[in-house]
């Protein structure tokens, strides 16, 4: 039986720790720090997240500005509109919500937004700092998958980490934060074979697949610490993670559910890195 990491908890400690942050700041009379979100089209899941942001922005107290843009707006109009935002010094983080629709190139747009205020951390820069070890802000998931085991004092120095998934977005980031924290990591994918002998030699397992119930307890070794980030519907179309739950819990020594693990932790670091943003812009000629 498992110690469930409960990202609700840690999720709410992070902002709390921003929240006393923006109060100093308010208390002083200083620049609040503002996100923009950008939203096109009118796809329902990005919109819950988008409004999602809002509301946590207005926990820690920040600015949240919001721009919905109709599906047909043009690559250029989007891209006229970061270069705005860019250019706007009470702005500290622009984020472009994905899915764009499909006549706008995601990357193009992704490569627009400035650097020191690309709070999801998706561009080729941030990618580039993370590879080479001195990120100045870490992408969301991963980073919420690090802090809640941190949070827990589970050690990652000199353990097997096994990530299974290679997104830009999860795995790759996940397994360069782990093997940045010493862990001996190996990276696996949709052509690994024998998968299952793999993911029993963790000693932590991340997986980042988009499948329910793809890891089951006799993947895992008895006593591995199991980080579930997937975000599934299972049959009943009731939200659920990669892993069996049931028959993970029996064997981790601890593990994240789903609801109520990364996923929250997910929208803490992106308040984390507003404030990281709004440091760096703060401290910097302007
Ligand atoms: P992607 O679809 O981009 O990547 C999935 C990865 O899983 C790929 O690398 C793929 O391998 C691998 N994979 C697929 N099938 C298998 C298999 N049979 N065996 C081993 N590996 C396999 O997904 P994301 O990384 O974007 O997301 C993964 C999950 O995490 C999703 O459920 C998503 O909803 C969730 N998510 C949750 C977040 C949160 O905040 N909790 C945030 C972001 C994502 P290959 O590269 O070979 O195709």
């Amino acid at each position: 039986m498992a110690v469930i990491l409960d990202g609700k908890a840690v999720a709410a400690k992070v902002k709390a720790e921003v929240r006393e942050r923006v109060d100093a700041l308010k208390a002083e009379g200083k620049r609040i720090p503002c996100l923009a979100v950008i939203l096109v089209g009118e796809d329902p899941a990005s919109a819950v997240y988008v409004r999602n942001k809002k509301k946590d922005c207005e926990e820690v107290g920040f600015i949240s500005r919001g721009y919905t843009l109709p599906a047909e707006t043009t690559q250029d109009e989007l891209i006229s509109l970061i270069d705005e935002l860019n250019a706007d010094d009470t702005v500290d983080g622009i984020l472009c919500q994905l899915p764009v629709p499909k006549h706008i190139d995601s990357i193009a747009v992704l490569e627009r937004i400035a650097p020191d205020k690309d709070v999801d951390c998706f561009h080729p820069v941030s990618a580039g700092k993370l590879f080479r070890g001195t990120p100045a802000m870490l992408p969301c998931t991963p980073a919420g998958v690090i802090r809640i085991l941190d949070e827990y004092s589970i050690d990652i120095a000199g353990k097997n980490c096994v990530v299974v998934g290679r997104s830009n977005i999860v795995g790759k980031p996940a397994a360069m934060m782990l093997l940045d924290r010493n862990g001996t990591v190996t990276v696996c994918h949709s052509k690994t074979k024998c998968l299952a002998e793999v993911t029993k030699s963790a000693d932590i397992l991340v997986s980042a697949v988009g499948r329910a119930n793809f890891i089951t307890g006799d993947m895992i070794k008895d006593g591995a610490v199991v980080v579930d980030v997937g975000m599934n519907r299972n049959a009943e179309g009731k939200l659920c993670g990669d892993c069996d739950y049931s028959s993970c819990y029996e064997k981790a020594s601890y593990i994240t559910p789903v609801p109520g693990g990364v996923g929250p932790m997910t929208r803490a670091m992106l308040m984390e890195n507003t404030m990281t943003a709004y440091g760096i812009h703060e401290n910097e000629e302007r």
